[in-house]
């Protein structure tokens, strides 16, 4: 079969490349693969600027945000059958027996081997992949629209579990990319009221933030956001500041806008090094809370899932691009020079 690798240890090295189709283990099931997204991470994996310690062998198969259907399952798989129209988590590999795995956290298991990184990912015609990890996509739902509940899991992750997000609160977003505008929907569903803040280059995200429901607009390089929030606020703050841009300048911008026993989330990473903040005194002052938000939980998919059956989440807003496999070097240089927004591959 077709398989999107990496084949060194260093930056580019990836080739489309022909190899057998994964035997399907016991306890796993065998996904004849729809489409698979480009992801931002995806990208630090093709510079090979990866967070250390992330152990990756090498070849192995890109790709960690898939939909497709089932096409043989293994001994000892009950609850699925071939024909099955599915989505999975991302951690084919976690010990089960920690702290976080045993509260369902799998994904901040010191053990955890995550597919598209740690084992063969998605970028093919067929993934394996244990039972526990698959989520079924209801009928309202298409192929293209499910690939992308990964990042939509994210990003409900980030809004409903770590900011828990109340009606009427207002929300000041960083960074109108495709994990900003997700969080965007998520907080709209909420009943909350959304500040997308982004550059004047992002012209077009930022208009599509407003499509789906931004209240307000602001663009950082022509206005002073601090300003802004406080006069849309009557001078009290944002309840929530959720930061998706990686770029440690907007923190203390970021902390400038939240209102007292505000909270700031972070989704994105920063480079190394590039974590200038000096308003931390505003931190033990205003009594601030800043909480990582990473990955996603069982509860997560579940819950996009059900949003994009009951079109509460539009995802097709934000998938700019389809290309076949074969065509992954124009999805990635698309996704490189953010010409786009959610791309996907077609094996
Ligand atoms: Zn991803
Ligand atoms: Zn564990």
């Amino acid at each position: 079969m077709k398989a999107l690798r990496k084949i060194k240890p260093a930056y580019g090295c990836m080739q489309l490349v022909d190899i057998p189709e994964p035997v399907t283990a016991p306890g796993h099931v065998k996904v004849r693969v729809e489409y698979c997204g480009i992801c931002g991470s995806d990208m630090k994996f093709y510079h090979w600027t990866q967070r250390p310690g992330m152990n990756i062998p090498i070849p192995v198969t890109f790709g960690h945000e898939y939909s497709g259907v089932v096409t043989e399952i293994g001994e000892g798989v009950t609850n699925i059958q071939v024909g099955d129209r599915v989505v999975s988590e991302t951690p084919e590999i976690f010990c089960g027996k920690c702290e976080q795995c045993r509260t369902g956290n799998q994904l901040l298991c010191k053990s955890k081997r995550s597919i598209g990184y740690q084992v063969d990912g998605a970028m093919a015609e067929y993934i394996c992949i244990r039972q526990e990890l698959i989520h079924k996509i209801p009928d309202s739902v298409s192929f293209e629209e499910a690939a992308v509940c990964e990042p939509a899991s994210v990003t409900a992750h980030a809004v409903y579990d770590k900011a828990h997000v109340q009606p009427g609160d207002t929300v000041l977003i960083f960074g109108p990319g495709l994990i900003g505008l997700l969080t965007l929907e998520h907080a709209k569903c909420c009943g909350a009221k959304v500040i997308l803040a982004g550059l004047s280059k992002d012209e077009e995200r930022l208009a599509i933030g407003k499509k789906l429901g931004a209240d307000v607009v602001i663009k950082t390089d022509q206005a002073n956001v601090r300003d802004e929030v406080m006069k849309l606020t009557g001078g009290r703050g944002v309840d929530f500041v959720f930061e998706c841009t990686g770029v440690g300048s907007v923190l203390d911008e970021a902390l400038g806008t939240l209102k007292r026993m505000g909270k700031m989330v972070l989704i994105a990473f920063f480079k190394p090094g590039d974590i200038p903040i000096e308003m931390w005194n505003t931190v033990v002052n205003n009594e601030v809370e800043i909480v990582g938000s990473y990955g996603q939980r069982y509860g997560n998919w579940e819950r996009v899932l059900k949003l994009m059956d009951m079109k509460k989440i539009d995802v097709r807003a934000v998938t700019t691009h389809i290309f076949d496999l074969e065509d992954w070097e124009k999805g990635f240089g698309i996704t490189e020079r953010q010409e786009g927004l959610k791309v996907l591959l077609k094996p």
